[in-house]
This record gives structure tokens, sequence and C-alpha cells, in this order.
């Protein structure tokens, strides 16, 4: 394969076990909007995504073969364990981890993978990210948006940003749909998911820790966003003029102002935003050095995601950054090469 490598981002896998729990939480509750979709999942219009999320192998690296995608970084599919009891959300990150970290060692050239943790046990979060950080050899760490209505931002969940700070890891944030107190307005027209609503949460989420003082705190925290960075580049200058309006009446709470946050503790992916304008814009306001490139496999297409990247109008040594050498850089795969 010519040209530079190709590193995908943000790729969802599931475990049969996850599945199975999701089932057992939808046959109570088929109205909790996080696992709804797992009632359809075995219907034949979305069968292929549940085979593609459960292929940890062949099936898997075929599709990457098909379209020259050299290797993808693993994360277990939203809402992952943060619907679960503390107790059970951290066994099942410890469970999608071994799994993670198998498909890892048995293709260790084409899977890469960050880390399940469990927020609402925030102990056992940071002894699970120090293991698959130590003994995993995992990348970063993985949070679906909210936990039980809480964020990253609130004083509980410290320890797990000191972690990911002290391992030298990103948080990539994925999205999920938003807490069940919120999300009344959003349940019309399908609003709720990625026609609108994960941007919603998810953008809220990256602006409660900003605002929060989270990376005056933990200046070295470095957080991933998929979706082009779920609204944020293009509310920049907003932010900051809505935030100097405010410090005409009591001093801000923070050193910098917002966006200086948005361009120094944020990486952003492509995920399913194959849109080259959106691309253009996001590489001037926060730099080619800020992008990465991802799918969102197996929820969209490897071809469309391989073809935007490779026709985007950028100069080849951008290219080469946002196709993979970001990658290496932001997730520490610096081993990864082609083989
Ligand atoms: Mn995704």
């Amino acid at each position: 394969m010519a040209g530079p490598i190709r590193i995908a981002c943000e790729e969802a896998f599931a475990l049969p076990e996850q599945v199975e729990i999701y089932r057992a939480l939808g046959r109570s509750n088929w109205r909790d909007p996080d696992v709804g979709f797992w009632r359809f999942a075995e219907e034949a219009a979305y069968r292929d995504i549940l085979d593609g999320l459960l292929d940890l192998g062949e099936g898997r690296l075929a599709t990457m073969d098909a379209h020259g995608v050299d290797m993808q970084l693993l994360l277990l599919t939203s809402p992952g364990v943060q619907v679960l009891t503390p107790e059970a959300g951290t066994a099942l990150a410890r469970l999608a981890n071994d799994r993670a970290a198998e498909a890892v060692a048995a293709h260790p050239d084409r899977f890469a993978a960050l880390a399940a943790i469990a927020p609402q046990d925030p102990a056992g979060a940071v002894a699970e990210m120090e293991r698959a950080v130590r003994t995993l050899g995992m990348h970063g760490f993985v949070v679906n948006s909210h936990t039980d209505g809480h964020y990253l931002d609130e004083d509980r969940f410290r320890p797990i940003l000191e972690a990911a700070e002290a391992l030298d890891r990103p948080i990539y944030i994925h999205p999920r749909i938003l807490p069940a107190d919120a999300a009344g307005p959003y349940r019309a027209y399908g609003l709720t998911g990625g026609l609108w609503g994960y941007a919603a949460e998810t953008g809220l989420h990256a602006m409660r820790m900003i605002m929060g003082g989270v990376f005056d705190r933990h200046p070295r925290l470095k957080v991933v966003l998929g979706h082009m960075g779920e609204g944020l580049p293009y509310w920049l200058y907003r932010m900051d003029y809505m935030y100097r309006l405010r410090e005409r009446r009591e001093p801000g709470p923070l050193a910098h102002p917002p966006s200086h946050y948005v361009r120094t503790n944020f990486a952003i992916t492509t995920s399913g935003m194959n849109d080259p304008d959106v691309l253009a814009f996001c590489i001037a306001k926060l730099g080619a050095d800020s992008i990465l490139w991802a799918i969102d496999h197996p929820y969209q297409e490897t071809a469309e995601a391989v073809e935007f990247m490779a026709g985007a109008p950028v100069s080849e040594a951008d290219r080469a950054k946002m196709f993979g050498g970001n990658a290496q850089r932001v997730f520490g795969l610096a081993g990864a090469a082609r083989s």
C-alpha cells in the first residue's frame, strides 16, 4: 500500500456478555434509550452492525484489508459499562479489556485498544486504568459521556483524571444518550442519537470540563472527542466572547479563555463526519496536528471514510498526520508500522 499509514481511532466492538446484559436491562425497561438499540440489533436491518461489533478477528481484518486500513484503535461500544452497578461495571470493563488485549496480542500490527472503565466506581476505575496501561499495554481510556447523569468535572471523578494524567494517556469521551432527566425534549423525531443529541450531550461534557477548571488543575490531561469535536470548533469565538462578557460582573474562574483549552487539551477525530468542508474548517481553527482520522466501524462505512481522507483537499504532510501520524503521537502508538 502506498501513501501514509492509516490508523482508524474510534472503532467499536462488543462482547456477547455485554449484549446479554443490555438485553436483560432492556427486558425490564426498553425505554432506557441507551439500550433501546439492542432491542432491534438482531433484526435484519441492523444485523450487519451487530455482527461487526462482535467480530474481533477475521471479518474485521477483511474489511480493513479491503480498504487499506492499517490499524484500528478499538473501543468497547457505547454505553459500555456505564449503565451497570459499580461492581458489575468494573467487572465488565476488566473482561472487555482482557478480550481487547487478546485481539491485540493476536494481531499486534493491526489492532490497538483503549480501556473501558467504570467511572461509577472511581477506585476500581483507577486500578483498571493502571492495569490496562501497565499490564495490558493499552493506549488510553474511553468514557461514554455521562455516568448516571454525572460528568468528569465533578470532584468524585478527580482520581480518574489524576490517573490519566499520571499514566500520560488520553481519555476519549464518546457519545451516549443524554441523562433521562435531560433527554425528554430530544425524544421527539429520533433526536436523542447521532442525528443531534449525541453531539449536544458530548459537547456539554467537554464544556463542563473546560468551565469547571479541569485543565487548570490537570494541565497535561488530554481529551479526545469524535465527530470533528462535537461542535466545539464552531463555537470558539462565541465561547470566549460570552466568557469575557460574564467577566464584566465577576472575575472568570479560568486561567485562560475557554478556547485555549480546546486548542491545548483536546484532539478531535473525524468519526462519522466525512465532510471535507468541515475538515478544512477544523484545520483552520485547531491545526492539522489536532485532528485524527476515524471511521466508527461498524456503524459507519469504511470505504467512505477512507475515500474522504484519501481525497481531502489538504497537503500531503497534513494528510499523513491526520491519517495516522497524529494517532501515533496522541495515543503513544509509535511502534505502529505497516507490516
Ligand atoms: Mn462511535
